[in-house]
Order: structure tokens, then C-alpha cells, then sequence
């Protein structure tokens, strides 16, 4: 192989970019299109970064199909300082935050809110191994639940959402780290949506916040600056010297969603590539898909097979073959082909004839 050639990239983040993002990355790297210096060297205050930043908002709000009265941020920390930023601001002294638990993440995401205020679990799969997503009729919420979080798609253990819950009043907030931009993302039913941005929006380093604007006004004054989302909406994301990098290269991916024909054209796109593995998975019985069906993921596909000396050959065999990072998350083992949005079909196609000619050789 040549040393440059790229192979498939199955991680479930950071993840595969779109190619054409990296080519302009790369040119970019070394002078910006009439700046004269490196995208990496200029001030976050230059009219340059200005332009970058604004456009990436507006062509998110375009894509993504924000109201404008939502904030658009663009923050630092991961989404694991969400997790804590979200109940700092949110859960006043109290009141009761509702907390739907559906794997590692959102188990992550309401310790730290138990470290803040009350938190209630509105509904767990845990006693079913996080296998499928709670239907609506078990979902036991707060009355004036100061929010409900959930976790739209569990990159562990591979199972997403299919709507949204039904929550009434109360606002919704979504960790969609790891299927933002795949589908519509129906922001107004949310109060606030946060992703990381190293799955299908970018690079590590800058973590997406949309919240709707009234529920700024919950932000205690005490709260330190950084960890208040007013802080950043007045100085809109430019408080501190913000990951300059990741966002430019986030604007990039945006705009080449649009390109491609916005989240629609990735909803399909994701659709087909999905079922191609799950129909593998499904066709004889050698592999075992660990999600129920109608919970199944369509950006992290996890599956098995008969033993653990088995999967690790296909790991090794797969990895051989230039079929990159399959291997499960370290709590779970087992297999996991995380296709986000920027995976070519091309991919997926190499990854079941890998699965079939694997069945043969062992099944
Ligand atoms: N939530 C989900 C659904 C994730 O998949 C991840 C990371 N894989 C996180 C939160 C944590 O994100 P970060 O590493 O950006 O803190």
C-alpha cells in the first residue's frame, strides 16, 4: 500500500472526515485564500476568523434548521463538560431534572447532574444490557421537570433513537454527539441539543451547544464565567480564544453536508448503508446483532459472534485487510462498524464481502 493511501475507518471517533474537507484543509494549512497565513496562525479577532465563524453558523442554522431563537455555540471541553454545564445552568436548587438512561453516556451525563440537584431516571434499559431504547408509555417523568435529557444515539452500545421523546413542557436536551447532521435533527422540540464534534462534525476540540435563548435566563450569576452559556452567547463563542482550528475544519464538513444535499440525502445515505451491514448480520446466524431491531443504530453497528477467540481474528483478519477500528468499546467488546456520515458506501460494500468471505472461511 502506498504510504498515503487511505484505508477504511470504521472508529466510532475521531472519525473518518470527507476527503474533499481535508484537501482544503490542507491547502488552507499553509495560507488561507487571500489572508496569507496559515488558518492556524491567525487572530480569533481577525475579520478572517470572523468571517470562518460566521459563516459556519450560518450555514449550520441553514442545514440544521435552527430558529433563530436558539444560540448557536461553539465551546471547548467535550460533550463530557456538557454534561456538567447542562445542569450548572439548568436545574435550579430544588427542582428535579429527568434523566433517560440508554447507556454509558447518559449514565455519564446524570452523575454529573446528581453532583448539582435532583435527578430522576425517567426510564433505564440497563437490566436488558442497554439492547433497545425505552418505548414512550415507560418513560415516568417529573412533573415540571426543570428538563429532560437523553442521548439520541448510544455510540456503545448501538442502538439511537428513532423520534425524539415526548416529553410536553418540559425542554428537551439531547446529547446527539454521535448522530448530529445523519438526520433532521427537529430542533424545536428541543430546549437544548450538544455535541462533540469529532464524529459528524469535524475534529476534536470544539463542542457544539444550541439552546433556546429563555432558558438563558436560568444561568445562576455565581456560576463560573466559563461554564456559563450566557458568557458565551454575549460573546459569541469568542469569550476565550476558542478552538479556531476545529471550527474552521467544522464549517468545512457543514458546508460539504450541504453539498451532498443536507441531512435528508445523509438520512438516506445512512439508511442504505446501515441495512447493508444489518442485513449481513441478519442472513445466517454466525453474527448476532447485540441491539433490537427496531432500536438499532444507523451510525454504530455492533454485532458478535460465537466467541471471543473469533473476534478478535476477525479484528486482526479485518484490520489486515484494511478494514480499520472495528473493534467494540472496551466495556463491551464484540464488534462495532461506526459509519457516520463521512464513511463512503464503497466501505460498507468491503466490509460485508469481508463478513461473507470471513463466514466462509470459519461459519
Ligand atoms: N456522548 C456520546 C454519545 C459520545 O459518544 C461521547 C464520546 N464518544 C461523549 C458523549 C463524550 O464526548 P467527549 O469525548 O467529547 O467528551
Amino acid at each position: 500500500m502506498k504510504s498515503d493511501a487511505r484505508i477504511y475507518n470504521f472508529s466510532a471517533g475521531p472519525a473518518v472526515q470527507p476527503v474533499p474537507v481535508l484537501r482544503q484543509a490542507q491547502r488552507d494549512l499553509l495560507a488561507l485564500p487571500g489572508v496569507g497565513m496559515s488558518v492556524l496562525e491567525i487572530s480569533h479577532r481577525s475579520p478572517a476568523f470572523e468571517d470562518i465563524l460566521a459563516r459556519a453558523e450560518a450555514d449550520l442554522r441553514r442545514v440544521a434548521g435552527i430558529p433563530d431563537d436558539y444560540a448557536v455555540l461553539f465551546l471547548h471541553g467535550g460533550a463530557s463538560t456538557q454534561f456538567s454545564m447542562v445542569p450548572m445552568n439548568l436545574l435550579a436548587p430544588g427542582a428535579t431534572a429527568d434523566y433517560v438512561l440508554t447507556g454509558s453516556w447518559s449514565e455519564k451525563a446524570a452523575r454529573e447532574a446528581r453532583r448539582v440537584g435532583n435527578v430522576n431516571v425517567a426510564a433505564t434499559t440497563k437490566p436488558e444490557a442497554f439492547r433497545r431504547i425505552p418505548r414512550q408509555d415507560e418513560l415516568r417523568l417529573t412533573p415540571d421537570a426543570a428538563y429532560v435529557h437523553y442521548t439520541s444515539n448510544n455510540t456503545i452500545f448501538g442502538t439511537q433513537w428513532r423520534t425524539p421523546p415526548d416529553v410536553g413542557a418540559a425542554p428537551l436536551v439531547s446529547d446527539a454527539s454521535s448522530d448530529i447532521l445523519s438526520r433532521p435533527l427537529h430542533v424545536a422540540r428541543h430546549g437544548l441539543i450538544y455535541a462533540g464534534a469529532q464524529k459528524n462534525l469535524g475534529p476534536a476540540g470544539v463542542t457544539l451547544v444550541i439552546i433556546r435563548r429563555d432558558l438563558l435566563d436560568r444561568s445562576p450569576a455565581d456560576l463560573a464565567t466559563m461554564l456559563n452559556y450566557t458568557t458565551h452567547v454575549e460573546g459569541r463563542s469568542l469569550y476565550n480564544t476558542p478552538s479556531v482550528f476545529s471550527i474552521y475544519v467544522l464549517g468545512l464538513v457543514v458546508k460539504w453536508v450541504d453539498d451532498q444535499g443536507g441531512v435528508d440525502a445523509m438520512a438516506r445515505l445512512s439508511a442504505r448503508k446501515a441495512s447493508a451491514l444489518y442485513a449481513e448480520i441478519d442472513r445466517t446466524g454466525f453474527y448476532r446483532g447485540t441491539a433490537e431491531p427496531d432500536s438499532r443504530s444507523l451510525m454504530n453497528v455492533t454485532f458478535r459472534l460465537a466467541d471471543e477467540h473469533l473476534e478478535r481474528r476477525f479484528i486482526e483478519e479485518a484490520t489486515t485487510a484494511g478494514l480499520d477500528g472495528l473493534g467494540g468499546h472496551r466495556s463491551v467488546r464484540g464488534m462495532r462498524a461506526s459509519i457516520y456520515n463521512a464513511f463512503p458506501e464503497a466501505g460498507v460494500a468491503a466490509l460485508v464481502d469481508f463478513m461473507r468471505e470471513f463466514e466462509r472461511r470459519k461459519g
